[in-house]
C-alpha cells in the first residue's frame, strides 16, 4: 500500500504524523524548509531566543492538556497573567480597552464612553452585516473611531465594512455597561477576554513543542518542498525532481500555496474561488537589546494609523528569552502579499520605537527579520463561499485539509493540534 503523505511540517502536520504512527499507520511529512515546527519555530542568536512571531499558549481542553503532558511539555511551561495594554495618541490603558478607558485622553474617554452608552441605549436587536455595523451596535463609535476601526484595518489592511462577522466572537468580548463605566473611571482591573492567562516555555521559545512533536514523528523529511501536485494520478513532484505517489494526502500548507502546485484542470469555478482568497503577510522584527525592558507589559496594541505596527511585545518579560540584563523586543506589521519593501518597513518600525521611548538604538545587540506568508487571513465576504467551493472539490479528489492556513481560517496552537488530531482519525478511518 502506498504511504500516507503529509504536506507541511508545521504542528498540524506533525501531530497528525505522530498520531497515525501510534495507530500503525505509515506516514510521510514532507516540510519545505530547513526545520519542523512552520509559524511555531523560534531561532536562537547570540543568547537570545525569537520565535517567528509572538506565539502564546491558551488551553481550553482537557484533552490537550493530556496530549501536552504526554509530550513532556506541559510540566515545562509556566502560567502567566496576561500584561497586555493599548497605546492611544500616547495615552497607555490596560487591554481590552472597552473596559479600561480610564487611561486615555479625557475626551477620547469621553467620545468612547457617550458613544458606548448610546449604542447600549439604542441596542434595536437588529442583525449588523458587518464588521462595521457589529463594532458600531456593540460598542459605540467612539470605541468605533478611537480602536477599533483603526486597530483592524492596520491588520488585515481592509475597510472595517469588507469584514465579515466569522471570526468576531471568539475573540472580542462583549462588555456590561457596567464594565465600560467602572473602567472609564479606573474602579476595576478585571483582566477579561479569551487570553487572560497564557503558558509559555520557562525556557527556550515556542518550539519546544513543535520539536516535541517532531521527535516521535518516524519519518520527517525536511528540506523537501513539493513544486508540483497531479490530483487525478496522485502524484506529487519535490524540488529536484523526486516523484512521490499517495494513497491519501493530507495537506496542511496555505490553500492559495497548495491550488498554485495543481497540475489538474481546474474548473472555473475552482479558479475563480482561488484568486478571491484574500490575505496578509506579518513581518516581525525581532530585536535582542542590552538593558532593561522599557515595559513590564508582555504586550502593546497600537492601533494609531500613523504608526508602522500593530503590535509591539517584550517577551522576555514571559520567557527566559535574553542573556542576564537584556531583553527582547517583538514588533510586528501587516503587509500585502507579494508587496512593500521589508527591511524599509523595519527601518521605519525602528524609527518609530526610538522616537516614543520604546528602544534604545545604541543598545541594539541583535536583529532579525522574519516574514510569515500568510499570516492572517482576511475573513470579507466572498472567503466562506469560496472555501467551501476549495472544500468540496479537494475533498472530492481525496485531499484531507487540516490547520489553520489549509483550512483557510483563524486558530491557533490549541487547534492545530486539536486538527491534527482529527485529520488523523480522518485519514485512519479512509483506509
Ligand atoms: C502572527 C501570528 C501570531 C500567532 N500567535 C499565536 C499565539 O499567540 N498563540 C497561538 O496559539 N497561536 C498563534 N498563532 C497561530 C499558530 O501559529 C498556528 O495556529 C499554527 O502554527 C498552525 O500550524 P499549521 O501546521 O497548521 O501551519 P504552519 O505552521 O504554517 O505549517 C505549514 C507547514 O507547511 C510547510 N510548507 C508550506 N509550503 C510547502 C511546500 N510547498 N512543500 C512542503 N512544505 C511546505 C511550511 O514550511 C510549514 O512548516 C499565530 C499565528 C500568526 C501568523
Amino acid at each position: 500500500m502506498r504511504p500516507v503523505l503529509i504536506a507541511g511540517g508545521g504542528l498540524t502536520g506533525l501531530v497528525a504524523a505522530e498520531r497515525l504512527a501510534r495507530g500503525g499507520t505509515p506516514a510521510v511529512v514532507l516540510e519545505g524548509q530547513a526545520e519542523a515546527g512552520g509559524a511555531c519555530r523560534s531561532l536562537e542568536a547570540e543568547g537570545y531566543t525569537f520565535d517567528h512571531t509572538g506565539h502564546l499558549l491558551h488551553v481550553q481542553r482537557a484533552e490537550t492538556e493530556t496530549y501536552l503532558a504526554e509530550l513532556g511539555v506541559w510540566e515545562r511551561l509556566a502560567i502567566h497573567d496576561r500584561r497586555a495594554s493599548v497605546v492611544i495618541g500616547g495615552h497607555t490603558t490596560p487591554y481590552p480597552v472597552q473596559i479600561h478607558t480610564h487611561g486615555l485622553a479625557p475626551e477620547v474617554r469621553r467620545d468612547c464612553l457617550l458613544g458606548f452608552i448610546r449604542a447600549w441605549a439604542r441596542d434595536g436587536g437588529s442583525e449588523p452585516a458587518d464588521f462595521r455595523e457589529w463594532v458600531l451596535e456593540r460598542f459605540g463609535d467612539g470605541l468605533a473611531r478611537h480602536f477599533f476601526f483603526p486597530y483592524n484595518s492596520k491588520l488585515y489592511r481592509a475597510e472595517p465594512e469588507d469584514l465579515s462577522l466569522d471570526w468576531v466572537g471568539r475573540y472580542v468580548p462583549k462588555p456590561k455597561i457596567e464594565e465600560v463605566v467602572d473602567g472609564a473611571l479606573g474602579l476595576h482591573d478585571a483582566a477579561v477576554g479569551y487570553n487572560a492567562t497564557f503558558r509559555y516555555p520557562r525556557s527556550g521559545g515556542i518550539r519546544l513543542l513543535p520539536d516535541a512533536v517532531a521527535e516521535r514523528v518516524p519519518d520527517l523529511r525536511l528540506g523537501r518542498e513539493i513544486v508540483r501536485i497531479h490530483l487525478r494520478e496522485k502524484w506529487l513532484e519535490l524540488a529536484g525532481g523526486e516523484r512521490l505517489e499517495w494513497e491519501c494526502l493530507l495537506s496542511t500548507i496555505a490553500l492559495p500555496t497548495l491550488l498554485d502546485r495543481l497540475l489538474d484542470e481546474l474548473p472555473e469555478e475552482v479558479t475563480h474561488a482561488h484568486r478571491s482568497l484574500r490575505w496578509v503577510r506579518v513581518l516581525n522584527l525581532a530585536l535582542g537589546v542590552e538593558g532593561e525592558a522599557p515595559s513590564a507589559e508582555h504586550w502593546l496594541y497600537f492601533p494609531d494609523e500613523e504608526l508602522p505596527y500593530y503590535r509591539v511585545g517584550f517577551p522576555s518579560n514571559h520567557g527566559n528569552l535574553a542573556p542576564a540584563g537584556c531583553h527582547t523586543v517583538s514588533v510586528e506589521l501587516s503587509l500585502d502579499p507579494g508587496s512593500g519593501d521589508v527591511e524599509a518597513s523595519a527601518d521605519a518600525a525602528e524609527r518609530a520605537l526610538v522616537e516614543h521611548g520604546l528602544l534604545d538604538p545604541t543598545s541594539v545587540r541583535v536583529r532579525r527579520l522574519t516574514v510569515i506568508d500568510p499570516a492572517y487571513v482576511v475573513f470579507d465576504h466572498s472567503r466562506r463561499g469560496a472555501v467551501a467551493v476549495l472544500r468540496r472539490f479537494l475533498g472530492d479528489r481525496g485531499v484531507v485539509l487540516a490547520g489553520r492556513w489549509a483550512e483557510w481560517k483563524y486558530s491557533a496552537m490549541e487547534d492545530a493540534v486539536l486538527d491534527g488530531m482529527r485529520a488523523a482519525r480522518q485519514v485512519a478511518e479512509s483506509r
